[in-house]
């Protein structure tokens, strides 16, 4: 580098970048997850286009939500080695098949509670990191403003799937899921 470049504006406590970007992996894996499921149910052995279409589209936000921890973390100049080195080499999903569809969507909620733990862990962290005294307020403030907001409607949004699904298989079985599934592709449900 020809020019020295000041490090005073870098703020951030190493252990709150850590946890940040360890979450990149954690977006990345159920994105794959999701990319796993919407792949399964497109298969024409289980034919299910509306459950396909909401999974692929899961895929993306968790996609995006990697890429807005990326853009936060150069914003704050502490981004300073490849994107690669924030991924493990195997990054596999939770599993590549489901028995139904309740099933795959009672499996997405455990894992945006399981997101939303960590989202938590890493706000908790960055307010009081353990080594600084710095409380980074503009990153805790992001994360619940932007992150924890999407995790609970989203939990929301899937506990309400899977409640209309169960009650339609209750009184309908398999039909039920045929009809839910319809309902999904036009986001009707
Ligand atoms: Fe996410």
């Amino acid at each position: 580098m020809p020019l020295s470049m000041p490090t005073s504006w870098l703020d951030m406590a190493n252990s709150c970048v850590d946890v940040l970007k360890s979450q990149v992996e954690t977006e990345i894996k159920a994105a794959m997850t999701y990319l796993a499921m919407g792949a399964h149910f497109a298969r024409d052995t289980v034919n299910r286009p509306g459950f396909s279409k909401f999974f692929f589209e899961s895929a993306s936000e968790e996609r995006e939500h990697a890429i807005k921890i990326i853009e936060y973390l150069l914003m704050r100049g502490q981004l300073t080695e490849d994107v690669s080195k924030l991924l493990s080499s195997r990054l596999l999903p939770l599993r590549e098949t489901w028995s139904n569809g309740v099933g795959a969507l009672q499996e997405a909620l455990e894992l945006e509670a399981n997101v939303t733990k960590r989202i938590q862990d890493i706000i908790r962290n960055c307010e009081k990191p353990n080594d600084s005294n710095f409380n980074d307020y503009h990153l805790v403030d992001y994360l619940t403003g932007e992150f924890l907001t999407e995790q609970y409607k989203g939990q929301r949004d899937l506990a309400g799937k899977i409640s209309t699904l169960g009650k339609m298989m209750t009184a309908h079985g398999e039909l039920g899921e045929f009809l839910f599934d319809k309902k999904l592709l036009n986001n009707e449900v």
